[in-house]
């Protein structure tokens, strides 16, 4: 691996978790879910751009937050439709839509549709708190 590369597929297992915590490793690249409640941008509010905690790509911003009291953050459309991949996860007996980061394939959550939310879209992408970083607009 060279320093700086945004290949992310020549990235292999050992590779990501050297880059990640163990936490992250476990939401980003194994697909689990972070407990309800707790993830440090649950509630936040804050001005700016949500970035893939794996790659820096640009995900979301703070404009399209919305407060779905889910315990997890809400947001009701992607950054830019490329942003992201969709693809169906049928795990857990469900069949769901998971959001995974466009760039680097890391896993971000799952986005749900026609919930009633009084938002442009109607969509709830559920996302992880440890999935992302928020870069602040000051
Ligand atoms: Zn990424």
């Amino acid at each position: 691996m060279t320093e700086n590369s945004n290949d992310y597929s020549a990235f292999t297992e050992d590779d990501w978790k050297a880059k990640l915590s163990p936490e992250e490793f476990y939401v980003l690249r194994q697909a689990g879910t972070e407990p309800a409640g707790v993830g440090e941008y649950t509630n936040t509010t804050t001005e700016g751009i949500y970035r893939c905690r794996a790659c820096g790509a640009e995900l979301f911003r703070s404009t399209e937050k919305f407060d779905a009291h889910c315990g997890w953050p809400a947001f009701f459309s992607p950054l830019a439709g490329d942003a992201i991949i969709e693809r169906e996860d049928r795990s857990h007996g469900m069949v769901r839509t998971e959001v995974l980061c466009a760039n680097c394939e890391s896993h971000l959550g799952h986005v749900f549709a026609g919930e009633g939310f009084d938002t442009p879209t109607d969509l709830r992408y559920c996302i992880n708190s440890i999935s992302m970083t928020l870069d602040e607009r000051k």
